[in-house]
């Protein structure tokens, strides 16, 4: 038997601070291997945009490794058994996945790997604080957020460490399959044309974006990151999905800026923890993505209406703040949080269509797509979830507007049919005299839609809703 292991990359796309891998560098030689699952039938495929994210960033993590990463498609626990054998190793290592079908794969995997008497460990890579670790006090699991979080900044977060020195790596030669074999820039849509150049992909390119974002952004981030048009937030959740950066690099390098005692560092730590109180609730409740947490919303009288979905899915809405994001989402595969409030409130709200369908669609459409923050945030908004936004919070898309994007610069950037429409009524075009639409170029109808719902009316419908559970 080899002095050797086999460590098993998933959404830890990074070198440093990669506990599994520090813990098969240890043994020895290193079979780092990357398996895309292409033959169970996971409940939720990636989505397309995340697909293309994940071969770049693949792509770069090989780089990393001198082109050393073995590729595999296929079912997961049948290669690493088939690779130990053909390799005689007698050590695996990887970093824990919180989604459902990845417990189910690990635990699957697990049982085989007792029965051959095969050395495994699996590590806490992508969360500050385990979610099987946290529990209150009567031993059951955290529902409020404030709770939670009361609860996990008593323990400190153990400090990033350093990559593995040396590491000796070994290529499975016999294995033909490359990157490219794995299909991921194969999508219907043409993702790779459209957002490949608005992002960074990598491990070196996350590290590149914390420091970018301590040094230019965080202060002044508190009021900053509502306010779609201007850099303020860190644009490193995809990053963080992939694991190209770790929660743990995050907060150390926050905590040891100059503004970590202020607001701004204070908050973005807590958005951090918002991350952890996601996946503590997916695996609680691992029907999150699907289930409400609020049985009495099994009976709302949802709407079906493809019209309306398609409107709301392109950004033909003619709400034009609503428009601008989901054109964002389309065209960069990401959207700034406080418009995914608005368009998600606009969604199950006004149009009266089910979370699900917001759920699928950026499902499908955001690079930084992941299980638990897409699940809990759309049952937040959608007012099912625990300790989530009331039902009758209904987000005005034009008062949003008009406060968040003042100057227009957002909306015209991603509409750029009402550019020439004055402030006044870039929120509500059809509020404008007929004149001043013709300056501006404007035909409702034509080159811009009416809206498709009215908002009085159904805010309405959606309070009369609400009151009929
Ligand atoms: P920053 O403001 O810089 O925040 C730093 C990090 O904190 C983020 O990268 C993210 O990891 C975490 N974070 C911030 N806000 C939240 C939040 N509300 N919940 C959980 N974690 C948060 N985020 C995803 O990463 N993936 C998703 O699939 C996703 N779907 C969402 C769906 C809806 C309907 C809504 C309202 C929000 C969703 N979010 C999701 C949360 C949030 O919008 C994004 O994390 C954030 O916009 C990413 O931009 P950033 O990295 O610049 O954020």
């Amino acid at each position: 038997m080899r002095q050797a292991a086999i460590f098993w990359f998933r959404q830890d796309l990074r070198l440093t601070d990669n506990p599994g891998l520090i813990a098969a560098a240890r043994c020895g030689q290193v079979l780092p291997v990357y398996i895309f699952d292409n033959v169970s039938s996971v409940p939720l495929a990636i989505g397309s945009a995340s697909k293309l994210y994940l071969h770049h960033s693949l792509a770069s993590l090989d780089q990393a490794l001198q082109h050393q990463l073995n590729f595999y498609l296929g079912e997961p626990s049948l290669i690493i058994l088939q690779l130990l054998k053909q390799h005689k190793i007698v050590n695996v290592f990887w970093n824990r996945c919180y989604e459902p079908w990845y417990v189910a794969a690990d635990e699957l995997l697990v049982k085989q790997l007792r029965a051959l008497k095969i050395n495994y460990a699996i590590f806490n890579g992508a969360y500050l604080w385990d979610p099987t670790t946290i529990s209150n006090a009567s031993g059951s699991y955290y529902k409020v957020f404030a709770a939670y979080k009361r609860k996990v900044l008593a323990i400190a977060p153990s400090k990033p460490v350093l990559k593995p020195e040396n590491l000796s790596l070994i290529k499975d030669v016999s294995n033909k399959t490359v990157l490219d074999d794995l299909l991921l820039l194969n999508s219907p849509q043409c993702w790779q044309h459209k957002i490949m150049h608005h992002w960074s992909y990598g491990e070196s390119a996350a590290q590149q974006q914390l420091d970018k974002f301590i040094n230019n952004a965080l202060a002044g981030y508190k009021t900053a990151r509502d306010y779609p048009a201007q850099q303020h937030t860190s644009k490193l959740s995809a990053h963080l999905h992939f694991g190209e950066i770790s929660p743990q690099q995050i907060w150390a390098a926050v905590t040891n800026s100059l503004n970590c005692a202020t607001v701004d560092g204070q908050h973005f730590l807590s958005e951090l923890i918002w991350r952890e109180f996601s996946c503590y609730l997916l695996t609680y409740f691992n029907r999150l993505p699907v289930d409400n947490l609020q049985n009495k919303f099994n009976t709302f009288p949802w709407r079906h209406d493809h019209c309306l979905l398609q409107a709301w899915q392109y950004g033909n809405t003619g709400y034009p703040l609503i428009d601008a994001g989901m054109r964002e989402l389309w065209q960069t595969g990401y959207m700034h949080n406080r418009v995914r409030m608005i368009v998600a409130s606009f969604l199950v709200k006004n149009l009266l269509l089910h979370w699900h369908y917001g759920r699928d669609w950026f499902w499908d459409c955001l690079i930084d797509a992941d299980l638990a923050n897409n699940s809990a945030s759309w049952q937040w908004v959608a007012g099912c979830g625990v300790d989530a936004a009331p039902y009758f919070r209904i987000f005005n898309p034009i008062s949003q507007g008009e406060k968040f994007d003042s100057q227009g610069e957002y909306t015209r950037k991603f509409v750029p049919e009402l550019k020439n429409l004055a402030d006044k009524y870039l929120f509500k075009p059809w509020a404008a005299p007929t004149t001043v639409l013709k300056v501006a170029g404007i035909i409702l109808g034509d080159t811009y839609p009416y809206p498709i719902v009215d908002l009085a009316v159904s805010r309405q419908q959606a309070l009369a809703a609400y009151k009929s559970l």
